[in-house]
């Protein structure tokens, strides 16, 4: 609804300094007044009956699938799933067809975008072995970061020379955001288990991503992160082996790990398996609790999702030939309220990893917190409320391809309303006005 005024009564706001009973006042797409409002206020009220307004989460790892690979979803349908999890901003990687590897492509797929985005974005640029040129003009107001393949998963943005990478690690004037694993490592073990399927080999893909991979790259990147002034932001960590070498790591590097990882580990393969077949592999149990105590210790600072669908029919080939990649929207919010209610930590838990965290390390402009003057994205969410996971294939699903590993679930908690912008987006599983997103901007 454009323009319109909000007063939201009775909440449980979610803020920096804490948790607190009261009001909140949203006004020209800001927020206007916090915990009380004044008298002269004027707008819709909304009686929040105790429910959580939390900030809305920034999800710094999505892969929305346009251009080119629209068939898996597209802007406009995985925003929308983002949103009814609780997300207001995304950032987006550069693995598409053709790959945001150029400026003129970076500028062509953001106007493609605009517009037809539920949730704020921003755009990843992608290295290559011959584009650092490019790289070095690239807008740090603008873009997030340039992502670094360093081992080959989807799409084909390998950089797989340690020279390029340390070229780059001393131009680039945006943050630099790894894949981090070994792709020699990967390439032995390929050799070794080629032409197994799952039936033979029941957690084949942890045997073909095994953890010394991870290990080796992350233990290479933090040396060079020592020599660069760039800051370095090493994507889905997975491995008990990473949280340990990064409880040493310079003050450049901040780490990331997934909800994926912190849910399953190798043990449900046998169950799931192409449908949980993601890159980084899963790991092992004791690399999963490995995961949530440096989460908890602040070794790793940010939650991204990593969500990336790809259809029901793709994840049905054999192993060999199906996509890496687990689509992770739709749900977010009750499924971290969910997996964290097992380990003792609440919402402000996930504020921090997906909201405070990210706003802070890559300076959002009057983005983050709920605080007068910042743009209004928040959620209300009932925390008795449940939120059902459709099976697969069901119109009930939001993303694109209509599937979720969390299917059939229960979840714990209800995302009632996301704000965007101040604009009132979603409401009890429906989405009202229009794509309110807007591209973010970094100080
Ligand atoms: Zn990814």
């Amino acid at each position: 609804m454009a323009g319109v005024s909000w007063i939201l009564r009775n909440v449980r706001l979610l803020l920096a300094e804490g948790e607190q009973e009261g009001d909140a006042w949203i006004d020209k797409g800001r927020w206007a007044a916090i915990g009380r409002v004044p008298d002269r206020a004027r707008g819709l009220n909304l009686e929040g009956k105790g429910a959580y307004l939390l900030p809305g989460l920034i999800d710094t790892h999505v892969h929305f699938r346009e251009p080119g690979l629209t068939h898996k979803g597209n802007f406009y349908t995985e925003s929308r799933a983002a949103l009814a999890g609780g997300v207001t901003t995304v950032f987006d990687m550069p693995n598409t067809l053709p790959p945001t590897t150029t400026l003129a492509r970076w500028e062509a797929k953001k106007q493609q975008i605009l517009g037809r985005s539920w949730v704020n974005f921003a755009l990843y640029f992608g290295a290559t072995l011959d584009n650092a040129a490019e790289i070095a003009r690239l807008d740090p107001k603008q873009v997030p970061g340039v992502k670094v393949f360093l081992a080959s998963s989807t799409g084909d943005l390998l950089v797989d020379s340690e020279a390029v990478i340390e070229h780059l690690a001393r131009v680039s004037p945006v943050r630099l955001v790894f894949h981090s694993e070994r792709q020699a490592i990967i390439e032995a073990a390929a050799a070794q288990w080629r032409g197994k399927d799952w039936e033979e080999v029941p957690d084949l893909h942890l045997r073909r991503r095994p953890p010394e991979a991870c290990i080796a790259s992350t233990r290479w990147l933090l040396g060079l992160a020592t020599q660069s002034a760039v800051p370095f932001h090493l994507l889905h960590i997975t491995t008990a082996g990473e949280v340990e070498l990064l409880r040493q790591r310079p003050p450049n590097v901040s780490a990331e790990t997934c909800p994926v990882y912190l849910t399953w580990s190798a043990g449900d393969f046998p169950h799931y398996r192409n449908l949980l077949k993601c890159n980084p592999a899963l790991k092992s149990e004791g690399d999963r609790r490995a995961l949530w105590e440096g989460l908890r210790e602040g070794v790793l600072e940010v939650v991204g999702t990593d969500h990336a669908p790809h259809t029901w029919a793709e994840k049905h080939q054999p192993y060999e030939a199906a996509p890496a990649g687990v689509p992770a929207h739709g749900y977010l919010l009750p499924w971290l309220w969910t997996i964290g209610g097992a380990w003792g930590v609440g919402l402000n838990f996930w504020v921090e990893k997906m909201v405070y965290a990210p706003a802070r390390l890559w300076r959002l402009q009057a983005r983050g917190p709920i605080q007068e003057g910042y743009w209004a994205d928040a959620v209300l969410f009932n925390p008795m409320g449940q939120t059902q996971v459709p099976p697969a294939g069901s119109p009930y699903h939001y993303t694109r391809c209509a599937w979720s590993p969390l299917e059939g679930r229960t979840l714990a908690g209800e995302v009632q309303a996301v704000w965007v912008n101040g604009e009132l987006s979603f409401w009890r599983g429906y989405f009202c006005g229009s794509p309110a997103g807007q591209p973010v901007v970094f100080a």
